[in-house]
């Protein structure tokens, strides 16, 4: 009995050469340099068809395709690591493939059987195993996605998607070591409301999102920070990435990030740092904060360090916070303890230089 394999392999017919590669990895941003292959599954007929690893190149989509119409897209974001021993790891892909299917959902789309994404994920390193960078700090960054790709101008959803990944090594996020960011509190926009996509990593929240990025680079701050839709008093997030405020409460240091209302998004990040805190001694908790409770609680001292996280840049300080009216210092701007103690502690294990206890990394 035969049983049609999975995925086609069709290597690159131009790869880069060993040197072209070499100086590709040598100076290393975020998002601009991509591998030699690629993975692409369509769906259609009510089903995943046969999936094919091919050179890295451009789409061919329909005009008319839904996606580019009315945002029916979706994306996930996750790392690879290599390893003190020379293999390869991946850090939570089955916490990416699941929510990756509840953004799916949410935007009427078919899941992904999360076997499938893991084999495509697996495929795809170990062909482009090469372009794994690695230095401490460095990784190959892994994007999925799926787009509607129905010929159709009708707003319904679409009857067929197309899934794709790549990969593109991914340099240190500060290659100038840890500095904290300056906030803009948006008081007039918001990057969810109750109902709406805000859990989902969907196409269209980001498209939302640069004109708030643009007034807050306008204030003279590096990243915006949102509030709940409703009342506008509860801090949400930080561009993309979830917030963490740390407290000093009878003599310990607590963790606290906004609780997941449904209007943030449930970063496998800030699921991470919350399990790695018992480790490192400190407590966590999870609950709203306002931002009258934020002022006044730097001002009592009770606050001592912020910091936002998320796959990308893994913790980056929060050294100042400004909105119309008033602007606050934290840790006298300053990378904090338990911040870089977490950071630590989080790289440790991605990087393979500490027990993974928690059974995180995931063997290419
Ligand atoms: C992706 C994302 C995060 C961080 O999620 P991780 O799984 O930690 O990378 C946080 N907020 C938003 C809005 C995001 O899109």
């Amino acid at each position: 009995m035969t049983t049609t394999p999975r995925f086609v392999v069709t290597p690159s017919t131009h790869p880069l050469s060993d040197a072209e590669r070499a100086e590709q990895l040598r100076v290393l941003s975020f998002g601009r340099t991509f591998t030699d292959h690629m993975v692409v599954i369509p769906y259609r007929d009510g089903a995943w068809q046969q999936g094919e690893v091919k050179a890295y190149g451009p789409l061919m989509l329909d005009p008319s395709a839904s996606a580019l119409h009315y945002g029916q897209a979706i994306f996930e974001g996750f790392k690879a690591f290599s390893q003190p021993d020379g293999s390869i790891k991946t850090f939570r892909p089955e916490a990416n493939a699941e929510r990756f299917n509840r953004s799916a959902r949410r935007l009427a789309m078919p899941d992904l059987p999360v076997d499938l994404f893991m084999e495509a994920a697996d495929l795809l390193i170990n062909l482009d195993a090469a372009w794994v960078p690695k230095n401490v700090g460095e990784s190959l960054y892994l994007r999925p996605l799926m787009i509607a790709t129905d010929a159709f101008l009708g707003v319904r959803p679409s009857n067929e998607y197309l899934f794709v990944l790549f990969a593109s090594p991914a340099g240190a996020y500060f290659p100038q070591g840890v500095k904290p960011v300056t906030v803009w509190i948006s008081e007039d926009y918001v990057r969810a409301a109750p109902g709406g996509t805000g859990e989902a990593k969907c196409a269209g929240n980001y498209a939302a999102s640069l004109v708030a990025q643009a007034q807050a680079q306008e204030k003279g701050c590096d990243q915006v920070v949102w509030l709940d839709a409703v009342e506008r008093r509860y801090i949400e997030e930080m561009g993309g990435m979830n917030l963490f405020f740390v407290y000093q409460e009878e003599g310990k240091s607590v963790i606290v990030t906004p609780e997941l209302t449904g209007t943030l998004l449930p970063g496998i990040t800030r699921r991470s740092l919350l399990e790695l805190a018992r480790d490192l001694g400190y407590e966590s908790s999870e609950r709203k904060l306002t931002v009258q409770q934020w002022r006044d609680d730097v001002a009592a001292g009770r606050l001592t360090e912020v910091f936002a996280c998320g796959t990308a840049a893994v913790i980056t300080p929060v050294g100042k916070a400004k909105a119309n009216g008033f602007e606050l210092s934290i840790n006298n701007g300053q990378n904090g303890p338990v911040t870089m103690a977490l950071r630590e502690a989080l790289l440790a294990i991605q990087h393979g230089t500490v027990e993974d206890r928690h059974h995180w990394m995931h063997q290419v």
